[in-house]
């Protein structure tokens, strides 16, 4: 298309550029036929979510103070627990993001004298002060609460007998974290975490299993909650906000966990039944309905960039041909400068602070410092076009979202034409 190609060269894209974007998108056609699939049965899912709890303009009143009676509120919380297929659900603005989201689960679900297994080696960045594996004010360890650990074996699959020597009778809780997070190991599928989730319970049947759930939302069809999970935890500014929502975090999960986590939340004595929605009942909704087709178009960014970046010698997780089970693409870019350039590209790409060049910088909650691109409506959502990552082997990138698959396309292509104008590559 001259057109197109005329508009993307006066935003910067050079025509080797953008040819061997419209190659690489060639072999990939299949993947996107499979990934649209996907979607459209997920939107049906949320859908009739939707209309069995009759949805009405009635929902999206806002509400103040207490939030007493705040129909669209519960009626989201039915909505959320129909499609994961949970007896509860906490969808809530006051939930400032994921890691709140998780900090609620684990600490209404453990009591001092508990211990938490992670059966999947070290947790999310952040979540290490939450559990205390590094000191923070607050954490579990401070309250009692003791940590174990199993790594992965060297193949990236589960050491059952390391977490069946592990599972003991303080243990009460075990968190699985779905996707890699800043990890270089694959991301599971909701099967393996179904697999893991079955082995757990055969050795200790009450144990609580909690999956961090984290840009895994709508990728596949089914959900851990699908296989055996107890609770399922993300945040509303990855994809089940489905870039609208701006704020919010949702646990949806047996009765008994999701009503200690409202007592956590809010009080002993109140749980669910306060908590004013502030007006925002419209986007939350709005974006779970979008959420399948905004995922959709960000998976096919991410297959899009492995397969832009693996033939030019880029390691990438996961590679250009296997299956997908969260939005996240890793690209080992071996050096910080490489960084830097592929992260100025997704920035120059966005449609907002495009004018804006990323830096590496310190940030709370992680040990390394880290660089950013985003230029999104709302702060730090990485449901929108976004990269970022920890400056420290084996400097990769972390490249996620896209609200529409055009986008996503175009700041891929942007973050390869910077490596290009830096002389980083050669196409
Ligand atoms: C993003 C993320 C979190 C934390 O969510 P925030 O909203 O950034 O606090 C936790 N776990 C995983 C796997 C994540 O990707």
């Amino acid at each position: 298309m001259e057109e197109l190609l005329n508009l993307y060269q006066t935003m910067g894209i050079s025509p080797a550029v953008y040819a061997y974007g419209e190659e690489t998108l060639d072999r990939i056609k299949d993947r996107f036929a499979a990934i649209d699939k996907i979607a459209e049965y997920n939107q049906a899912k949320v859908l009739s979510a939707m209309q069995k709890n009759k949805v009405s303009a009635a929902c999206f009143a806002a509400t103040t103070g207490y939030g007493y009676d705040d129909v669209g509120r519960d009626n989201l919380e039915k909505v959320y627990a129909d499609v994961f297929h949970t007896e509860a659900a906490l969808v809530r603005p006051q939930i400032t993001c994921g890691t709140h989201a998780l900090t609620v689960a684990l600490s209404a679900n453990l009591l001092p004298g508990d211990e938490l297994l992670s059966p999947v080696g070290l947790p999310y960045d952040t979540l290490q002060e939450v559990i205390g594996i590094r000191p923070s004010p607050c954490s579990l360890a401070e309250y009692g609460v003791t940590y174990n650990q199993v790594d992965l074996l060297p193949d990236g699959g589960f050491d059952y007998d390391g977490i069946r020597s592990a599972i003991n009778e303080k243990t009460k809780l075990i968190t699985i974290q779905r996707s890699k997070g800043y990890a270089t190991r694959p991301t599971f599928s909701v099967k393996q975490i179904g697999d893991l989730i079955s082995f757990c319970k055969s050795v200790k049947p009450d144990v609580i299993v909690m999956v961090d759930n984290c840009y895994g939302e709508f990728v596949e069809t089914v959900e851990p909650s699908d296989v055996g999970a107890d609770m399922v935890v993300g945040s509303l500014i990855k994809n089940p906000g489905g870039g609208l929502a701006p704020i919010g975090g949702y646990i949806a999960g047996t009765k008994r966990c999701v009503d200690r986590c409202a007592y956590r939340l809010s009080a002993p004595g109140l749980g669910q039944e306060v908590g004013a929605n502030l007006g925002l009942m419209p986007s939350l909704y709005q974006g779970f309905f979008l959420s399948p087709t905004v995922v959709a178009g960000a998976e096919k960014g991410a297959i899009f960039a492995a397969n832009l970046y693996e033939p030019l010698g880029f390691k990438c997780v996961p590679n250009a041909t296997e299956s997908r089970h969260d939005i996240i693409q890793a690209v080992e870019l071996g050096s910080e400068k490489a960084m830097v350039a592929f992260c100025k590209g997704i920035q120059a790409a966005a449609p907002v602070d495009s004018y804006v060049d990323p830096i590496p910088g310190d940030m709370p909650g992680y040990d390394s410092q880290v660089i950013m691109a985003a230029g999104a409506f709302v702060q730090g959502s990485t449901m929108e076009l976004s990269a970022d990552g920890p400056i420290r082997e084996p400097y990769a990138v972390y490249f996620q979202g896209g609200l529409t698959w055009a986008h996503a396309k175009l700041g891929i292509l942007m973050s390869l034409q910077k490596m290009v104008d830096a002389g980083l590559l050669t196409l």
